[in-house]
């Protein structure tokens, strides 16, 4: 996914429709008994409810049947379409779709315009949405176009994204963790230092000889918020670097568990990825999950939901 924008998912009865708009073809239902034309995607014709409807390709010839401009987003994930046209569109076949307009001026759109098919690829891995366009524009395959291609790179190899480009800053949220960081040991010494300055010096954080004997672990184990503040020293290389704000600000965490245990002398080390980016009236909210794992652990020890506020 390179999205963060709901996407539609495919039942049963409408899994051929979406496969076939993967294959830049528009297939709709037509009944067997009475020939009707059937859309959306049901069991029975809706003129005389016969079971029997065949899946076929139509050319998507269409007229525009009604439609409206939303200038403000449905959903915030839909900010970066401002102002979106929402039309029905008629087919051929008599039956209507709920779809989008793109590529014609607000001005040259009119009811009954004669239209044509766009499947737009709005994925990587080649989703389509179907959508419309005047007939005198490319119908056909719409690419993929990634919003993160052609963006100046720095010296780190880190793509830079402003602020202000929402689609490109929705493209980061591809739910890909970074390589690992580098890794740093958990020893008595730290936690006791922990201890000390936290307060928190229960037997199972320092007391080995006891934990020896009485912890489920059979060793001392750090504390939970010591491993947590210890990701400062976890280098993570984002493959992105935010750019044009005036401030970025820590807005603390959305969620933050301990789900597997650091015991004394283990090496941790971490990773992370972008959970979703949000925009409001305080800036843009960036989510960045970040896991540390004892090294070889699958389960992580720490799982951080960190929100930064860019504004
Ligand atoms: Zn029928």
């Amino acid at each position: 996914m390179s999205t963060l924008k709901p996407m539609p998912l495919a039942t049963k009865i409408s899994k051929p429709y979406w496969q076939a708009l993967e294959q830049n073809q528009l297939k709709i239902q037509q009944c067997n008994d009475c020939d009707s034309w059937v859309f959306y995607p049901r069991n029975h014709c809706t003129a005389c409810f016969a079971h029997e409807l065949e899946w076929k390709e139509v050319s998507g010839e269409a007229t525009l049947y009604s439609y409206t401009l939303t200038r403000i987003p449905t959903m915030p994930e839909f900010s970066d379409e401002m102002p979106q046209a929402l039309a029905v569109v008629e087919l051929k076949e008599g039956v209507r779709v709920n779809t989008t307009l793109i590529d014609i001026e607000e001005q040259d759109i009119q009811i009954g315009m004669p239209l044509k098919p766009i499947f737009d690829k709005v994925t990587a891995d080649g989703k389509t949405l179907l959508r419309f366009t005047a007939v005198n524009n490319q119908g056909g395959e719409r690419k993929f176009d990634n919003p993160l291609e052609g963006l100046p790179v720095n010296d780190k190899g880190q793509v830079q994204v402003p602020v202000s480009n929402l689609s490109a800053l929705y493209a980061l949220a591809d739910n890909k963790f970074t390589e690992w960081s580098n890794s740093i040991e958990v020893d008595q010494t730290l936690i006791n230092a922990f201890a000390d300055l936290s307060g928190d010096d229960y037997w199972l954080h320092t007391d080995p000889e006891r934990a020896k004997v009485e912890s489920p672990f059979k060793t001392t184990i750090a504390h939970g918020s010591l491993v947590q503040v210890l990701q400062s020293r976890l280098t993570i290389a984002l493959p992105f670097e935010i750019v044009g704000f005036n401030t970025m600000v820590n807005y603390g965490s959305n969620r933050l568990r301990f789900p597997a245990p650091v015991p004394a002398g283990s090496i941790i080390h971490g990773r992370s990825k972008v959970k979703d980016v949000s925009t409001s009236h305080k800036g843009v909210q960036l989510t960045l999950e970040m896991n540390i794992h004892v090294q070889g652990n699958d389960k992580p020890s720490v799982i951080n939901d960190l929100v930064i506020l860019y504004r």
